[in-house]
């Protein structure tokens, strides 16, 4: 395999793989830009088939790192970790711990916190290897602990924002929403947008997790398979990545797509079917950046938890700004925020949809 050609490679500045045999330990760290500050971005724990797989899944996570951090204002490039294993089985303190000396080593040019699979715990047996880490448990009322809500804040306001340009309503009262994956982010945001009167279709893998949502809220449980092809004005993805792609997309009946996974499409042309589709496509690592909003002021260490909400409140008016531009453009709105983000990073334009 050639690393360097990888169409994901994308000019990172560093790929580390760690081992440590008596944890266990098998991790791949990727720095993709650290131009703007050092390199921010979670910890994925997942079983993946192959290092291959893994590699190509941390240099797409961490690129879009350094696009969110851009985009969202933030004095942090982009990086990414993977830590290959099965979360439900493979953890353990000793294995974070690892993955901590390994996050040590760098010196500071990464900074970690939870992803899929990981946890504030997760990030406190890190914390005794390494200070560079954030999404640790924080005094009230201080920005910190586990970003997940954070997230779905932003995306709850910058779902809005899409329903407002696309359908013209400023209410949610009675609009349809199909949430995909209703974990630590879409349990959160199914939350909000119940308060405010959104009908809710929900579907995840983990019978517990959809039941909790179920109890909790007037959600009505769809099969996983049957909910990208839903009748609804919205569809918001909180799963996992390339759930927008050739084959799901001729299926699609929402008329917005605004949800927190990260990489929603599976390549470059799938966003401008999206845009022909006439379905309005809030980018998700701008509609998705409050998690690293907040850890990130965690992690500099002197911000409230008031001054993080303020930042996420930001959201809805920059992926406004987004849409009124690939409405004046007729081009897609991933492709406005890619290039974007890449005029911030001092980037030559290239022709993908992250
Ligand atoms: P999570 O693991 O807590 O939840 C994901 C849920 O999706 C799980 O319950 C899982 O069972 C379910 N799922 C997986 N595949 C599915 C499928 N095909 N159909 C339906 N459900 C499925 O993860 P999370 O922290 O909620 O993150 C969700 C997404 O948002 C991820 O893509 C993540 O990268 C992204 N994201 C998260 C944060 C954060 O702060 N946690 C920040 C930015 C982006």
């Amino acid at each position: 395999m050639e690393i360097f050609d990888l169409r994901e490679f994308d000019g990172h500045e560093l790929v580390a793989f760690g081992q440590d045999a008596a944890s266990g330990l098998r991790a791949i760290i990727a720095i993709h830009s650290t131009t703007r500050g050092p390199a921010a971005g979670g910890c994925r724990m997942w079983p993946y088939a192959t290092t291959t797989e893994a590699l190509a899944d941390v240099l797409r996570l961490s690129r879009g790192m350094s696009y969110k951090s851009a985009l969202a204002g933030l004095p942090f490039g982009g990086g990414k970790a993977v830590i290959i294993g099965d979360s439900r089985k493979a953890k353990t303190p000793e294995l974070f711990e690892a993955f901590g000396r390994l996050v040590d080593s760098l010196g500071g040019r990464y900074i970690t916190a939870e992803d899929v699979g990981t946890t504030t715990a997760d990030m406190a047996s890190v914390a005794r290897a390494t200070r560079y880490v954030a999404g640790l448990n924080s005094a009230p009322g201080r920005a910190g602990g586990d970003p997940g809500p954070k997230t779905a804040l932003g995306v709850f306001l910058g779902l809005k924002a899409a329903v407002k340009f696309r359908l013209g309503r400023g209410d949610l009262e009675g609009v349809s929403v199909a949430v995909q994956g209703v974990g630590g982010v879409g349990y959160h945001l199914c939350g909000l947008l119940a308060g405010e009167g959104a009908r809710l279709a929900v579907a995840d893998l983990r019978p517990a997790a959809l039941e909790r949502v179920c109890q909790e809220l007037e959600a009505r449980a769809v099969p996983v398979e049957e909910l990208l092809g839903l009748d609804v004005d919205v569809l918001a993805p909180c799963a996992l990545g390339g759930v927008l792609n050739a084959h799901s997309i001729p299926r699609l009946r929402a008329r917005v797509v605004a949800g927190a996974a990260n990489n929603q499409f599976v390549d470059g042309q799938d966003g401008a079917s999206l845009h022909a589709a006439g379905i309005l496509y809030a980018p998700d690592y701008v509609i998705n950046a409050g998690g690293l909003i907040s850890v990130t002021r965690e992690y500099q260490g002197d911000a409230t938890e008031a001054q993080v909400i303020a930042e996420i409140e930001a959201i809805p008016a920059r992926l406004t700004e987004i849409f009124e531009r690939s409405r004046r453009e007729n081009r897609p709105p991933g492709a406005i925020a890619d290039q974007m983000a890449r005029e911030r990073l001092g980037l030559q334009p290239r022709k993908l949809v992250a």
